[in-house]
């Protein structure tokens, strides 16, 4: 790859990948040195489902989303092309990623947001980047409308993922799951919002094959919330409800690509409850180790369903993407099935109660306890 390859910092998806992208030598990169993030082995899931189970944890991306990816791309280009404004909709991760490098290349960012749907982590980035943000009294597919409007009668470049350049800023990510494995997984499992990520993921894959670095195409499964499944039910949804909500899309851009990429992929679209969407947001934390927002657990409930249902042979090799970090909507982690929150017991400055409270026994005769927890502690802040 480089010549500094054992020592050097990751560049950015464009620098790392110039040769695969449209750029040349005197394109004006706009990048935070997003991309290269880790694929981690899940050994809990691999446990559960006899599958070599690997995560792609898109939250380390410098805004907490694989939006980067894109964005890097898609910013870069409307600088190439004399863009001073980029305009976007967005459920949260869009408007964070466009204002972060908007700043980043000096021009302005203005973003459409749904009224009072977009999780405060997001829109504190968005803020704290300095982004023209408005809150638009109607849902994404209507931001984006808009969007889509401004970007034709106004000086706005459009960064949504309709924007192809976005696209391939993301299917970079493709590039790194068939570096870290040798090849294509045999399973690519992650959410479907606007699908632009499925599809690029596809298109990823499918040029590792042209270029001979992998041997396979992966089977792509894309899994929406039941409130908002417009791809899975066939028909579009005007009142998308669901708690994921970087997943709550009515009517998504990318709609028929995606069913391309499926079919090409011999892939497959599921849908699951919130309830459900949770519960994997738990394994992935509690069990896992990876702290995501609800949207991004989605392909773990896709993994646990179709294992169970016989659909991934045991031995197979099996990607999620994880799609954005978990402290972007962190309230689902507080939160019990029951809908209570978890409330972490008060103690006073006592080690004694302490150890108590943590179940740890009784002290080591002579002073400071040194044991680790006793079996049978019980941990009060879980919220099992
Ligand atoms: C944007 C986003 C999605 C959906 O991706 P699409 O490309 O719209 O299908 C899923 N999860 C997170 C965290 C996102 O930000």
């Amino acid at each position: 790859m480089s010549e500094l390859s054992t020592s050097r910092q990751w560049r950015g998806v464009i620098r790392e990948y110039a040769d695969r992208l449209d750029v040349t030598e005197s394109t004006p990169v706009v990048t935070l040195g997003e991309g290269g993030t880790p694929l981690i082995e899940a050994h809990p899931l691999s446990e559960r489902t006899g599958a070599r189970v690997w995560i792609k944890v898109e939250g380390m991306n410098p805004t907490g989303s694989f939006k980067d990816r894109g964005m890097t791309m898609a910013v870069t280009k409307a600088v190439e092309r004399g863009a001073k404004v980029v305009v976007c909709a967005s459920t949260g991760n869009t408007s964070a990623s466009a204002a972060a490098y908007a700043t980043r290349a000096g021009i302005t960012a203005a973003v459409l947001v749904p009224e009072g749907k977009i999780a405060i982590g997001k829109l504190s980035q968005a803020i704290a980047h300095n982004a023209r943000l408005l809150q638009v009294q109607g849902n994404f597919d209507d931001c984006l409308d808009i969007a889509r409007e401004l970007a034709a009668n106004y000086p706005v470049h459009l960064v949504n993922s309709v924007n192809n350049d976005r696209i391939e800023g993301q299917k970079t990510a493709a590039f790194e799951v068939v570096e870290v494995l040798g090849d294509a997984p045999d399973y690519h499992l992650l959410p479907l919002g606007n699908a632009g990520n499925y599809t690029a993921y596809h298109r990823g894959y499918r040029e590792e094959i042209t270029r001979n670095a992998a041997t396979r195409l992966p089977r792509m499964f894309g899994f929406q919330a039941e409130g908002s499944a417009p791809i899975v039910r066939g028909h579009v949804v005007t009142d998308p409800e669901t708690i994921a909500s970087a997943i709550r899309i009515g009517n998504p851009a990318s709609w028929e690509l995606a069913l391309v990429a499926r079919d090409d992929s011999d892939g497959y679209f599921g849908m699951f409850s919130d309830a459900k969407i949770l519960e994997a947001h738990r394994i992935l934390s509690a069990d896992v180790g990876i702290f995501v927002e609800p949207a991004s657990a989605i392909g773990v409930a896709g993994l646990l369903e179709r294992a169970e249902a016989g659909m991934i042979p045991k031995g197979s090799t099996v990607v999620i993407t994880v799609t954005g970090h978990g402290l972007k909507d962190p309230q689902w982690a507080v939160r019990r099935p029951d809908g209570s929150d978890v409330t972490p017991t008060v103690v006073p400055v006592d080690a004694a109660e302490v150890a108590e409270a943590l179940g740890l026994g009784a002290a080591a005769a002579g002073g400071s306890a040194s044991a680790g927890p006793s079996s049978g502690g019980t941990d009060p802040a879980s919220p099992a």
